[in-house]
């Protein structure tokens, strides 16, 4: 699986969807650009997210606000005292880990352990092997899980009490090693903020520190009541905004996943106090819904209940999707209480009440968030598109297709059309076709190298749809239409052509 994730890696970058930053001066730590491939991905998988919020939902509304806010947002939100990771370094080493981490990949390797003995006897006993009894009754299994049940216990206490003392204790305790010089030398346990801070103007008596946000939500709350009062929004109704956050992340080994600058898609969304558990639970569906309706497989997508809550929050749950590396967070969905607003309303100084003209009073509203990682989407997206299939070639030899099965409305290209050879006429009818479809999808024109090589480099960048113009079309005004996934072909004729593709790729 390791290997399948640094496959994914490599053709990220050799088909144009992803590149290290600032590659030619040794890249950057955890910093990445988008290719010419990449920024199509993207772009589509934000109209997917934005049209289903916010096109699709009458009471919900979009913002982008500034990625630069007064610092004391930063101070009212918790996050100049709170927004920290504990960290611990490898003496030996000198690489620097994320305590927490350590031990969630700790408690990572029992989970595997206890899969692999359910694996074996899955094997040995076929059919009528009941897992549930399995794991109640097997000694190694239960060994596991008890271990599992205790380190589990100590961490998440240590997590709740913020004792850093505790979290070393725990990673001694169970011999956790430095995955680099694989020794036991570790230092103390210390706090460490993840907002990056700049300066803003420069006059006598000093510039302003401020902080690149870490997280888009707090540009909605700080205008809720200007998009409710502007917009007459009634509660309930959400306020969505896709932007960029930044946080200085440590662990910086998975590629998209942990990234210094990402962007983020968030949704506030405004409730009655007392009614919020209740939303909650609406989007918690909801959202599992949009994961799924992309057709990667229910099974791969599981609900991850918080067992330690953030200190403004009354209900909290990740979506979690099996990545090459395991089940990981790919979106959170918190009740978030009146936390925010409340401490904006103290910081600031200003009233910002919903004045409720159904039950004729005002309140803080209560506050349920979705909040998801467009990078971490996207390499969701690509792990879940990945395939390598064994095929003939057509002069009869073995061969392996890497094909993305990357859900054709969110594909980079849409079509590809392809004239059989340059001459003849044929290159510029497949532009004439290009010229007639550009303006509804995304189009490439391609005439080098066999056919069957530009099939498969379609194939690799995931492209649904390969049209080719051959002698016939430009007799009858047919063309051959090939399918990714199945590979057959058709032959249809050019002016049906936008209406099959459009069945295809509309979201
Ligand atoms: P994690 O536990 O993985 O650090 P988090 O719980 O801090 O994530 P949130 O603050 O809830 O994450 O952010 C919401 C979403 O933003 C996450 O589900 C994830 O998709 C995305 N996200 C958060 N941090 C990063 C990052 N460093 N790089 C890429 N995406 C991120």
């Amino acid at each position: 699986q390791e290997d399948v994730f640094k496959k994914l890696v490599a053709h990220c970058k050799e088909y144009g969807f992803v590149f290290q930053s600032s590659e030619i001066y040794d890249g950057l730590g955890a910093v990445y650009d988008y290719g010419q491939n990449g920024v199509e991905l993207k772009n589509n998988i934000k109209k997917y997210w934005w049209d289903s919020m916010v096109l699709l939902h009458e009471n919900v509304v979009g913002i982008d606000s500034a990625i630069f806010m007064h610092p004391t947002i930063w101070k009212a939100s918790g996050h100049v005292d709170a927004f920290n990771d504990p960290l611990i370094d490898n003496k030996d080493s000198k690489k620097r880990y994320r305590a927490d981490v350590l031990i969630e990949e700790q408690l990572a390797k029992y989970e595997d352990k206890i899969e692999k003995e359910v694996e074996k006897a899955k094997k040995r006993f076929g059919e009528s092997f009941d897992e549930k009894q399995f794991k109640e009754t097997n000694g190694r299994v239960l060994e596991y899980q008890a271990k599992w049940d205790e380190l589990q216990g100590r961490f998440v206490k240590a997590l709740n009490d913020s004792n850093l003392e505790e979290l070393k204790q725990i990673i001694i305790d169970q011999e956790i090693v430095c995955p680099i010089s694989g020794t036991r030398n570790w230092t103390d346990v210390r706090q460490f903020n993840l907002m990056f801070s700049t300066e803003m103007g420069s006059t006598a008596d000093g510039a302003l520190k401020i902080y690149l946000r870490p997280e888009t939500a707090q540009g909605i709350f700080v205008n809720y009541l200007n998009v409710q009062k502007t917009g007459r929004m009634k509660i309930p109704f959400g306020i969505a905004q896709i932007g960029k956050a930044f946080r200085n992340e440590i662990v910086a080994r998975q590629f998209i996943f942990r990234m210094r600058e990402f962007e983020q898609m968030e949704l506030q969304f405004f409730v009655r106090p007392g009614s919020e558990l209740e939303w909650f639970q609406k989007w918690k569906q909801t959202r599992m819904a949009w994961h799924q309706a992309l057709g990667f497989g229910q099974e791969n997508y599981r609900f991850h209940e918080h067992d330690k809550l953030a200190h403004y929050a009354n209900a909290a749950v990740d979506v979690e999707y099996r990545f090459p590396f395991g089940f990981k967070e790919v979106e959170g969905i918190h009740s978030r209480t009146d936390f925010d607003l409340s401490q904006h309303q103290q910081y600031s100084g200003k009233k910002i009440t919903y004045f409720d003209p159904e039950l004729n009073e005002s309140y803080v509203p209560f506050v349920v968030e979705t909040s998801i990682g467009v990078d971490r989407m996207f390499l969701q997206i690509m792990a879940a598109s990945y395939a390598e299939e064994e095929m003939t070639s057509e002069d009869g030899k073995k061969d392996i297709r890497v094909v993305l099965r990357i859900p054709a409305p969110l594909a980079p290209v849409k079509l590809a059309v392809l004239p059989l050879m340059k001459k003849d006429g044929l290159a510029e009818k497949a532009r004439e076709i290009i010229d007639d479809l550009k303006f509804d999808f995304n189009c490439q024109y391609d005439e080098k190298d066999s056919i069957g090589k530009r099939y498969r480099r379609q194939d690799a960048i995931g492209t649904p749809f390969c049209v080719t113009v051959d002698h016939v079309t430009l007799e009858d005004g047919t063309v051959t239409i090939r399918y990714r996934d199945t590979m057959l072909q058709d032959r249809v004729k050019i002016s049906d052509l936008k209406s099959i593709i459009s069945g295809e790729v509309s979201m």
